[in-house]
């Protein structure tokens, strides 16, 4: 890449600092629908204020009624997308760090969105407005594509397909370097069965609101007394897992302590749900109990449901019970699926309900794979960029996750987390190194000119 850009990108660098740290102040999370803000007039502000940034940079803008803008670079027809997003998710508990302020310390700026998504498409977009002041020639335009409902159910892009023709090809920095051309498919099933008449009686059991998250803790109510409490503390000294029994005037309290995560990425994490199935089955529950905690339990690739499938470009199936609970007599729960490429879904749902006998199966949510082949012209552009900035010999990669990417015909995910970054994208203490983000900028500068120059 020509040195200008480089010097240009360096330039940059305070002003970017300055203009992420007022992104941040907004605290952009969903909110009461308005007029012209239908996810709440802070996501409202969120995008005038990256549309007047972007104005100020020189770049035309569109408004498209407060669920996403476009700016573009270039009048080629044919373009090329950058899809980011400027909501972010709700704080949550654990800040040692104020969310919105985006302090800087170590050369890392705090704050709620620094990571996902402000940051990298602020470096996405410094990356064209390098592109622009160092004059070079497009035969492609980049359209840079600002959704507000990333983070919720991606109704601005939505809206944003009805009244704007998407491009066909791009990529939304919204993810990981080097580079993901493959998302698993998604599938979510409905579990419902009768309360069991017999065995062991559980009073009450509720856990988990969401089925992509990894429940951390889970609790039952269960007929019982200290006996019963003895025998918790046994299983838990066998099993060597955190599982507790408090006897109250109303049964026996049973806790199991798991560690959360997202349904995609199981590794290293641990479902209180499945914790307590194999529990109560141990207790002598029936009903449901029985085959959810031999056929699931804690496994995530679903080996016991007998769909531990796999292929090469998507990697193994996972598997994860969001939801669990017990109300009027019937039970609800969940299992999120992330599904190799080549899975067929329809085939899996049999396996499932074969292997989960008196349980009936509906299924929820279902969405394809997504895949971009790795000799295609795109996926060849971005990663030789990736290698240039960094030395390194990136590979394609493979997610359960899901970014705006899918919705291109030709989308990878691309940035702006660096291989060997921790993610705390959704957690506490979110933040994003300066750095990293000035580096981020070169690679996507160095992608776009790949791509779109003369
Ligand atoms: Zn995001």
């Amino acid at each position: 890449m020509d040195k200008k850009v480089y010097d240009l990108i360096d330039s940059y660098r305070d002003e970017y600092v300055e203009t992420l740290r007022r992104w941040v102040n907004v605290p952009s999370v969903k909110g009461a629908p308005a007029e012209k803000a239908p996810f709440g007039s802070e996501v409202r502000r969120m995008l005038d204020t990256a549309m007047e940034d972007a104005r100020k940079l020189g770049f035309e803008t569109r408004d498209f009624d407060g669920y996403a803008c476009d700016i573009t670079l270039g009048d080629a027809a044919e373009k090329i997308a950058v899809l980011g997003h400027l909501d972010v998710v709700p704080v949550g508990d654990g800040w040692t760090k104020p969310p919105f302020e985006g302090v800087i310390e170590d050369g890392k700026m705090y704050g709620r969105g620094t990571n996902d998504d402000k940051g990298p498409t602020l470096a996405a977009l410094y990356a064209m407005r390098a592109i622009r002041d160092a004059g070079i020639p497009l035969k492609r335009s980049i359209r840079m594509i600002l959704g507000c409902d990333e983070e919720s159910g991606w109704e601005d892009m939505e809206y944003y397909g009805k009244h704007e023709q998407i491009p066909e090809v791009g990529f939304s920095p919204d993810a990981m370097f080097p580079l993901i051309n493959t998302e698993k498919g998604m599938l979510v099933l409905e579990l419902r069965a009768p309360a069991a008449k017999e065995g062991l009686k559980i009073l009450e059991f509720a856990t988990g609101n969401m089925h992509n998250v990894i429940p951390g803790e889970c609790n039952a109510l269960v007929e019982g007394g200290e006996e019963l409490a003895e025998k918790v503390r046994r299983f838990a000294k066998i099993t060597g897992l955190p599982y507790s029994a408090e006897v109250t005037d109303r049964g026996v309290r049973l806790t199991a302590i798991g560690i959360p995560g997202h349904a995609a990425y199981p590794k290293g994490r641990r479902n209180a749900i499945g914790m307590m199935l194999l529990l109560l089955f141990r207790l002598g529950a029936k009903g449901l109990i029985g085959p959810l905690a031999t056929a699931v339990g804690l496994e995530t690739n679903g080996r016991s449901l007998g769909c531990a499938i796999q292929d090469a470009v998507s990697k193994a199936l996972t598997c994860n019970m969001g939801i669990l609970r017990l109300k009027d007599g019937e039970w609800y729960g969940t299992l999120d699926f992330r599904c190799p490429v080549t899975a067929n879904q329809e085939k899996l749902i049999e396996t499932v309900a074969a292997h989960l006998p008196g349980i009936s199966i509906k299924v929820e949510t279902q969405k394809p794979a997504h895949h971009v082949p790795a000799e295609s012209e795109l996926v060849q552009c971005l990663l030789a960029a990736y290698n240039e900035e960094t030395g390194e010999t990136g590979e394609a990669m493979s997610t359960g996750g899901g970014t705006y990417a899918k919705i291109l015909k030709q989308g990878v995910a691309y940035g702006a987390m660096f291989p060997d970054e921790e993610d705390l994208a959704h957690q506490a203490d979110e933040y994003t190194k300066i750095d990293s983000m000035i580096k981020a900028t070169k690679i996507f500068a160095n992608a776009l000119i790949r791509l779109c120059a003369e």
